[in-house]
């Protein structure tokens, strides 16, 4: 199970000069069979041992890592089964900080395994770039509830509005024999402005503590409506949807539920833009590229700001093993002359060689308008 505290506690470790171990393995089935996974999981294991004794660390350290590796492989052998669900996954280890963190994750990542002074993370922020951090705020006329929602987890706020609003203050002297009723409302009125005021300045602070990217409002229409007027602009602009919620009544795994569908709309209009976008400053032979061909170029000379892959795009092609060229066809590389080696689909190659010049990666699904483009493009950092 994968939250972003553990991730933050995972950035803050100080490994106290220990080597950590950070293993990552692809899981995504529709790209490699199981039996794909186990094999690569031995060779990185094996790789990893290697590393271990060719490190430059005292014996205790050593066996510390191998110790490591060790419970690793138990691990591994009991997780690999057709019942394993998710499509990557990540483990951090170092039994001398009594560190062993599983991670499965949403999405596929690059196979590797690392022995270094820190945990290896980058893969994993990667991944955690791609999801939104959403806020969800649930309201009705005397109450609020908070909850913030990525990938794909659900954490409620305990206490994220402290200070309920005071009681307003009862002034005898507008209430009018008879209008008992009508002053009764107008004070209620009064009490639900300043509950909504309130709670409209505190999701302000905890916004800048937390950095939503997204909100959503959950209550009455009617009501959220009326709130959204208290909401500062910077807030107001990121409301992207709304739910029908009561707060201390809807259950968490409904909103979450909600949240994503959500989610899932927002991420599809900016990937339609994003797209449209590439294609606009493609033909205007702006910087950005489409196609495996001109893609494949830019990487070579280390152009690719940022990469779009099509989620599922398949593609056959040859890599060399020495240094990680990507190619569609040729017997040698022509960077270092190594022989090359055909594989049956080189997109996590592809993906790799951009990860390693620093591009950023976004996969697209195939809604975006990708497929008509040659299902990869990518933004360039200068002209190729
Ligand atoms: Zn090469």
């Amino acid at each position: 199970m994968i939250t972003f505290l553990d991730v933050e506690d995972l950035l803050d470790l100080r490994s106290g000069g220990q080597p950590v171990v950070s293993f990552y393995l692809n899981t995504d089935r529709s790209r490699h069979t199981l039996d794909q996974q186990r094999v690569q999981a031995r060779n990185l294991l094996r790789e990893g041992r290697k590393s271990a004794e060719a490190g430059p660390w005292d014996e205790t350290v050593k066996a510390g890592l191998l110790a490591d590796l060790d419970h690793l492989d138990r691990y591994l052998n009991d997780l690999l089964e057709p019942t394993f669900p998710h499509r990557g996954l990540a483990v951090f280890a170092c039994q001398a900080i009594q560190l062993w963190r599983v991670f499965n994750l949403p999405r596929p990542v690059p196979s590797g395994v690392y022995l270094e002074m820190a945990p290896h993370i980058r893969p994993l922020t990667l991944i955690m770039d791609e999801y939104h951090r959403f806020g969800v705020l649930l309201l009705d006329r005397r109450t609020a509830e908070l909850y913030e929602v990525y990938m794909g987890e659900i954490l409620k706020l305990e206490e994220a509005f402290p200070a309920s609003a005071p009681p307003a203050p009862v002034s005898l002297a507008v209430e009018h024999p008879g209008s008992g009723d009508r002053g009764m409302s107008h004070r209620g009125e009064e009490e639900t402005q300043r509950h909504f005021r309130h709670v409209a300045d505190a999701l302000f602070h905890r916004y800048h503590r937390r950095h939503y990217e997204y909100l959503v409002l959950g209550g009455q229409q009617s009501l959220l409506t009326q709130f959204e007027s208290f909401l500062h602009p910077t807030l107001k602009e990121r409301v992207v949807g709304r739910l029908a919620g009561e707060p201390g009544k809807t259950r968490p795994a409904r909103i979450l539920e909600e949240t994503a569908e959500i989610e899932r709309r927002v991420e599809s209009e900016n990937e339609r833009r994003m797209v449209r976008q590439l294609a606009d400053t493609a033909m205007g032979r702006g910087l950005a590229v489409m196609g495996l061909h001109p893609v494949l170029e830019a990487l070579h000379r280390g152009a690719v700001h940022i990469l779009l892959v099509e989620e599922g795009w398949h593609q056959s092609g040859v890599i060399c093993r020495q240094c990680g060229w990507v190619g569609i066809e040729g017997e040698s590389c022509p960077d270092c002359r190594a022989a090359t080696e055909a594989v049956g689909d080189m997109a996590d190659d592809v993906i790799e060689a951009a990860l390693r010049t620093g591009s950023m990666i976004e996969h697209v699904h195939p809604t975006s308008g990708l497929g008509d483009h040659g299902h990869i493009g990518a933004f360039l950092r200068f002209k190729v």
